[in-house]
């Protein structure tokens, strides 16, 4: 089945003379294993679809399922839970707290749905740390790292609780070339190498090059889509 997948999306802001119709009917299908760009010009809704497939924000009619679940229909609590334990998230500001230790920081996700690390878990999250190559980093807090391994722990984060889909606005927006290349890296490995499904944001061709999609949208709609991209043919 499809990881992810949206049937009519609509997303109005506001009411009246001053409503903006941030997605006007889209459907995307984000299946299992795959990694998936989203482009498009400022203000094309690109956030707004993000933020629907991940549950943090609710559409104003349509559908969004996750796995087998349709997330409109359900409570806020349910809502939360689904996205806690189903979905992780890499955002362009790093979102890290301040006092916390890098490891405390990545398995925050894990107390937050109050799943206590078990063995199993444990392999897990230092395959993440190594994949990433923040064994040395853990016991710093977030000022004392680099603004790329300040992205790298938020990536370990969002994939701490192995969410059926990560979803990433911008992962590289503050980072150079070099972090650039390690995150978009490990979010293609983490894709070809344990099925890991990526929807991922981007401006810089050479990042949407990593997905095996790419999305155009424009106005709230999707207008195209590119198999196989390179950073010359979306540019
Ligand atoms: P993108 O990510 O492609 O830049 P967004 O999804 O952020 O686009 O925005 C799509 C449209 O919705 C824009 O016109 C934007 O101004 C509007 N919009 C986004 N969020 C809000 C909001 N919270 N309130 C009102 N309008 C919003
Ligand atoms: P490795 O694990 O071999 O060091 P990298 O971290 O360089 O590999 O890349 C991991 C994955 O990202 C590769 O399997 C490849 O599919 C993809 N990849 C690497 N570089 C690029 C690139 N410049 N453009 C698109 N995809 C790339």
């Amino acid at each position: 089945p499809p990881a992810a997948r949206t049937l009519d999306l609509v997303k109005v802001y506001g009411r009246g003379e001053a409503a903006v119709r941030a997605l006007d009917g889209v459907g995307v299908d984000l299946p299992a294993g795959r990694f998936t760009a989203v482009m498009g010009p400022s203000g094309s809704g690109k956030s707004t679809l993000l933020h629907c497939v991940a549950g943090l924000d609710s559409p104003t009619s349509g559908e969004v399922w996750l796995g087998g679940t349709e997330l409109t229909r359900l409570s806020d609590k349910a809502l939360t839970l689904a996205r806690r334990r189903r979905v992780g998230f890499v955002f362009q500001s790093y979102n890290l707290l301040p006092m916390l230790t890098a490891e405390q920081n990545i398995l925050l996700p894990l107390r937050l749905a109050d799943r206590r690390p078990d063995a199993e878990t444990r392999e897990w999250v230092t395959g993440v740390v190594d994949a990433l190559a923040l064994g040395d980093r853990l016991a710093h807090r977030p000022g004392e790292l680099s603004g790329g391994q300040q992205q790298r722990v938020a990536a370990a984060r969002a994939l701490v609780t192995r969410p059926d889909l990560l979803v990433a606005d911008e992962p590289t927006g503050a980072l150079d070339r070099h972090s650039s290349a390690e995150l978009l890296g490990f979010l293609a490995r983490s894709v070809r190498e344990l099925g890991q499904t990526v929807v991922m944001v981007t401006h810089d061709p050479s990042a949407a090059s990593y997905a095996d999609e790419v999305l155009l949208m424009a106005d709230g709609r999707l207008v195209g889509r590119v198999a196989e991209p390179t950073a010359e043919s979306v540019l």
